[in-house]
């Protein structure tokens, strides 16, 4: 027996028999057909597809036979296939190839083999279509060209079934999709009727999918003619609109429709795809936001920076006419009509906290004037918190405040202490000055029974004074008519000297200043003002400590600048007090600080002059165990650290 020999392309010749999905499938009738055909034209008792594997022939389809396989070595197919060509044995015992084959010398007892190639659009050879006889047999010329047609048609069989399976599959997921959309979708043809939905859209309009189907889509759209519409531009690609469906019950919904054309390349449209998009609950959510908005005073916004710097607001609650004189429309896609508002003194600084904002994350808060348009100059105040998007887009959520109101009540309040201080000052000085001279002996011996009360007059009179000077001194500062004079000051000069001239102050109280050892550095300051600060620090960490506590002033200079502190021991600052302790007028317990004295300006003060030296003042205290103030002031160029 001789083995048949492996075909040159065996490797390619296997990949396309597994590319074509049939090996080791189910019988199909369509291939039991060619099969009884072939059987009854040569008049055998058996046929067969065969497709020859690596190992084996397989059978496909099979009459008159049992086995569904049998090895490749005794394969007469193998032959054929190797050859690629025809193979008839009339008499297998005749046959050198064939003679001691075990199914010629064993069931099933072939004599007779005619086998055809069955081939792959490509022409590889697969396997064949044979037929079989237990008799010698010769094939007559008729047969044998039915025999090579249906072999070619099965080759053919093998394409289009291939064809058919990757149809069904795709129409498998394609349904799959339409059932998942999580969109209402409706597939339509050329004139619009329904050929198929998805559930979403069966319960959007409140249809079965038998109701739906061939249903007129324009009937189903509430608006006369925007299919139509919609159609007519669908040539130019697929289009959106927001339009509304009437559902069974006679409802109009909402939604944002899509519609694309369907069609195969260069061929005629086969019909539509309709995706609608339920925007009822959006259309909901927009009129709670619009009815919260409405009771709120002013506006509340999301805006918008582009990373090409451009912006806009994406939402404006209809305040934004009373801030900015324009409607949301007006600054949806570009925020310029609004911005151009900016009183142009304030608009910079606007301008620059927002690419802060940006740049750090950090809530963007700030008091500006907007010029509207009706309403003339405005006073507002706007807090938003920003939010970093992908691609480099920032969008900030806030709102925005008209203060004019409070700006004027700020503004009469400030002119009244004003003239209030001014009017006070030089009858105090002189009342001051005249106890000073009083109980300083000047005009003689003071009668012991008046002292004590000229004592306390006089006192009170310098009490008087400081309040005076601080409310003078904010009034200055908030007018914008106090001059700095800042210079390098050797700071380790400056530290003791202010503790010096606080001594006697701290000696009252019976607290101990010290001065803690530390680089000397030169800070740009103004001389008065700085002494002026830390004179209140000191004073401050005197007044809130017990007697024998110490209080400690040291300086630490950094890159470029330099942190003063003042730190104390005593009962420091309550948490609920700390975020107003810089405010004008805040004390943390009336009471408390009636014993100790102070009108609660002095922090305010600190911290404006403080600022406009341009450092930063601010504090540490742990409740019960004390507090540390510090300044951050910037050194003077050249300094050595
Ligand atoms: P005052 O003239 O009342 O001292 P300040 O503005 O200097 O005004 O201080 C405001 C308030 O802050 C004080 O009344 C006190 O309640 C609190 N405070 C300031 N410094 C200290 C400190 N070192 N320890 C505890 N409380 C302090």
């Amino acid at each position: 027996m001789s083995q048949a020999p492996i075909p040159h392309n065996e490797q390619q010749r296997l990949a396309a028999l597994q590319a074509l999905e049939l090996l080791d499938t189910p019988a199909e009738t369509l291939f039991d057909h060619i099969t009884a055909l072939a059987a009854q034209i040569c008049a055998t008792p058996i046929a067969l597809i065969s497709l020859i594997d690596a190992e084996r022939q397989w059978f496909k389809s099979r009459v008159g036979l049992d086995t569904e396989q049998t090895a490749r070595e005794l394969a007469f197919c193998a032959h054929a296939v190797a050859a690629d060509a025809p193979l008839e044995v009339d008499n297998a015992l005749e046959d050198a190839r064939f003679r001691d084959n075990p199914l010629v010398t064993a069931a099933p007892h072939i004599r007779f083999y005619a086998g055809m190639p069955l081939h792959d659009r490509h022409g590889l050879a697969l396997g064949t279509l044979c037929v079989i006889d237990r008799q010698p047999r010769h094939l007559d010329a008729h047969q044998r060209q039915q025999l090579q047609h249906l072999a070619r048609l099965t080759g053919e069989l093998f394409e289009l079934r291939l064809q058919a399976r990757r149809q069904a599959e795709q129409s498998a997921m394609h349904q799959a999709m339409l059932d998942n959309a999580g969109s209402a979708v409706l597939v339509l043809d050329p004139q619009g009727r329904v050929l198929r939905s998805n559930p979403e859209a069966q319960q959007l309009l409140e249809h079965s999918a038998a109701a739906l189907s061939g249903q007129h889509m324009p009937r189903l759209l509430v608006e006369a003619g925007q299919f139509e519409r919609l159609c007519a531009a669908c040539a130019n690609g697929p289009q959106s609109a927001e339009g509304r469906l009437r559902t069974r019950g006679g409802q109009s919904l909402p939604v944002r429709l899509n519609l694309s054309p369907i069609r195969a390349e260069e061929q005629a449209l086969q019909g539509y795809l309709l995706v609608a998009n339920d925007l009822s609950q959006r259309d909901e959510a927009r009129l709670r936001l619009q009815r919260i908005a409405a009771q709120l005073p002013g506006m509340v916004y999301q805006y918008l920076l582009r990373a090409d710097g451009s912006s806009c607001f994406p939402y404006a609650s209809a305040g934004i006419l009373d801030i900015y004189g324009c409607a949301p429309e007006e600054v949806a896609e570009d925020a310029a009509p609004a911005l151009a508002r900016l009183h142009p003194d304030d608009a910079p600084q606007v301008r620059a906290a927002i690419a802060r904002s940006a740049q750090d994350l950090s809530t963007w808060h700030q008091e500006y004037r907007v010029l509207h348009p009706l309403h003339g100059p405005l006073w507002v105040e706007g807090r938003a918190a920003p939010q970093r998007l992908p691609g480099g887009d920032v969008l900030w959520h806030g709102f925005i405040s008209d203060i004019s109101e409070r700006k004027r009540g700020e503004q009469l309040q400030n002119e009244f202490v004003s003239t209030v201080s001014h009017e006070l000052r030089t009858p105090l000085t002189a009342i001051a000055g005249s106890l000073g001279l009083i109980n300083g002996g000047a005009l003689g011996a003071v009668p012991e029974a008046m002292r004590q009360m000229l004592e306390i007059a006089q006192s009170n009179s310098q009490r008087l004074r400081k309040l005076i000077d601080d409310l003078l001194d904010i009034d200055k500062l908030v007018a914008g008519k106090m001059r700095l004079e800042l210079q390098p000051l050797a700071l380790r000069a400056l530290l003791a000297q202010a503790l010096q001239s606080n001594q006697p102050y701290a000696e009252h109280h019976r607290v101990q200043l010290r001065l803690l050892p530390g680089a000397d550095c030169q800070v740009l300051a103004d001389a008065q003002r700085l002494e002026q600060v830390l004179a209140n620090l000191l004073a401050n960490a005197a007044k809130f400590s017990a007697a024998g506590q110490r209080v400690e002033l040291s300086a630490a200079p950094r890159q470029g600048w330099v942190r003063i502190s003042v730190r104390d021991h005593g009962q420091g600052i309550a948490e609920s007090f700390q975020p107003r302790i810089f405010s004008k007028f805040a004390q943390a317990d009336a009471g408390d600080t009636r014993q100790q004295g102070g009108t609660g300006l002095g922090l305010a003060i600190s911290k404006e002059l403080v600022e406009r030296m341009g450092g930063q003042i601010g504090f540490d205290s742990t409740p019960g165990q004390g507090s540390t103030f510090w300044i951050d002031l910037p050194l003077a160029g050249g300094s050595h650290e």
